[in-house]
């Protein structure tokens, strides 16, 4: 007879949980683009990541970035898509 253990699985994270990130002025803009952080705290829209197509949520540090010519065209990513892309552009 072996005893059924039953571990709850859930972890509970409270769904908008500070995490210790601290800002980081350091985020890389490839040649011809200009980026700038979006702390949480004003993050107070929803946006959709280019990079990924999945959603910003408000309250989310993120980046948004934009062409140098093409300001009017600035759009918001996570910033590990931002990452991501601006390795490979
Ligand atoms: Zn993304």
């Amino acid at each position: 007879m072996t005893p059924r253990r039953t571990r709850p699985k859930r972890r509970r994270k409270p769904a908008n949980a500070e995490r210790a990130i601290s800002p980081d002025p350091t985020i890389a803009a490839p040649l011809g683009w200009h980026v700038r952080a979006v702390q949480p705290v004003n993050a107070v829209k929803m946006y959709r990541c280019p990079g990924c197509n999945q959603e910003i949520r408000p309250g989310t540090g993120h980046v948004v970035a934009w062409r140098e010519d093409d300001e009017e065209g600035r759009r918001h990513w996570h910033t590990p898509c931002w990452r991501r892309f601006a390795k490979s552009a």
